[in-house]
């Protein structure tokens, strides 16, 4: 993350991201859960695209516990932004860089016993021990350890280094909790309570950290709740998947919107052509035409232009014509002013476009959304009402 701080932005085209909605779906997340279970805020990718160190904060006052991200890199950007609540690194770190996560606190996933002997030439007693939690592949088929041989090959390393390595939870990743048929997700349960209660015996930790589920298995399976669930896409106001949308009771507020306003405006006669490979005519005479400032560099990518709409004074407008790198047209109701906003996810008046709305247009899921819209859109925090942070990463 960037330590320079930037202010404005000199394009009409941005991201809106509201925390209201993240503390909202923060605190009706936990009211569901059972008491006693904790809150780890899932901030890797920047947060889904919403900004990681607002998120983080956010999610922190109200009420998480800790923070998990994706990657190392990710974790020292929270330390230096003054973050200093625990972080779990979900994803491999290299053994050389365990030093680093020692020094700046930052919490890592175990499961290669190896792993455990390269990092031990790295760590020192200086830096102090590295916090690890174990991950145990009970059937995601990613990371993870996945037999009892591999659990004991792990403990004894650890035992071998107990004053570089210091075992703090235990934690597995559910490949179908968001997915009606519940088969899957209770035969990974049953593998993951086998390693749970091996790690316990083995290790003697009385109250060790232990977590298994995400969004869908929080929203879904109280019952796996354990000491600590890790939510990520609901705490932005989205459902995991449309199959589990009916059962979600917990309302979501969506934090992210993306916007546009219209920088020129046009008229044309029958039969002109909009945009590379003259693919849109016009069809009828006189037909307006809106150009807005956004393209697939900002993640707006060209599938957007199959069926794609966004809001213009409260109404549904068609994209037309082939997306470019940094602009696209619109077919307009009527003549409008230029300057006019454009809204290409979220409300209206009474018209929405949801992530989800985007995700289902481009056969995809909500998730990748926020995602994708790039570093090139510039990201505005709102709180009460109020811009209280904007993120330029282009100037
Ligand atoms: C990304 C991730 C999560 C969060 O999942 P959501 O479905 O967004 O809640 C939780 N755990 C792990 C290991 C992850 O990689």
């Amino acid at each position: 993350m960037r330590t320079r701080k930037n202010h404005a932005f000199y394009r009409d085209t941005w991201a809106e991201v509201n925390l209201n909605a993240i503390e909202q779906n923060v605190t009706r997340i936990k009211q569901g859960l059972p008491e006693g279970a904790g809150f780890m805020a899932v901030v890797k990718a920047n947060a889904y695209g919403h900004g990681a160190v607002d998120v983080a904060k956010t999610a922190l006052s109200a009420g998480a516990a800790c923070l998990g991200v994706a990657i190392l890199d990710e974790a020292l950007a929270l330390r230096h932004a003054g973050v200093e609540a625990p972080i779990l690194v979900l994803g491999y770190v290299r053994p050389e860089d365990a030093s680093l996560a020692a020094k700046y606190n930052v919490t890592l996933t175990v499961f290669q016993h190896e792993w455990i002997e390269e990092a031990a030439v790295q760590i020192s007693e200086r830096t102090g021990p590295v916090k690890c939690h174990v991950k145990v592949d009970t059937g995601m088929g990613r990371i993870g350890l996945r037999t009892d041989g591999e659990w004991e090959a792990l403990a004894s390393a650890v035992e071998k280094y107990s004053s570089l390595f210091q075992l703090e939870g235990i934690y597995t990743h559910f490949a179908t909790a968001d997915e009606i048929d519940d088969a899957y997700v209770r035969e990974q349960h049953r593998k993951f309570e086998h390693f749970l209660t091996a790690f316990k015996k083995r290790t003697g930790l009385g109250n060790p950290v232990v977590h298994s589920a995400n969004s869908a298995t929080a929203l879904r399976y109280r019952e796996y709740a354990h000491t600590l669930v890790r939510v990520g896409i609901s705490m932005y106001g989205l459902v995991p998947s449309e199959e589990i949308a009916g059962e979600i009771t917990v309302p979501l507020e969506q934090a992210f919107s993306l916007h546009s306003r219209i920088t020129h405006v046009k008229q044309l006669n029958r039969g002109e052509a909009v945009s590379y490979g003259a693919t849109y005519r016009a069809s009828d005479e006189g037909e307006w035409i809106g150009t807005i400032p956004i393209g697939y560099a900002d993640g707006w990518i060209r599938a957007n232009a199959s069926g794609g709409e966004v809001l213009i004074n409260g109404e549904r407008a068609p994209i037309v014509g082939r997306i470019c790198m940094d602009q696209m047209m619109i077919r307009l109701p009527e003549e409008v002013a230029r300057g006019t906003r454009v809204t290409l996810i979220g409300q209206q008046g009474k018209e929405v476009i949801s992530a989800d709305e985007v995700a289902r247009r481009l056969d995809t899921i909500n998730y990748e959304i926020p995602c994708m819209i790039s570093y090139r859109v510039p990201r505005a925090i709102y709180r009460d009402g109020h811009l209280i942070h904007l993120h330029n990463e282009v100037f």
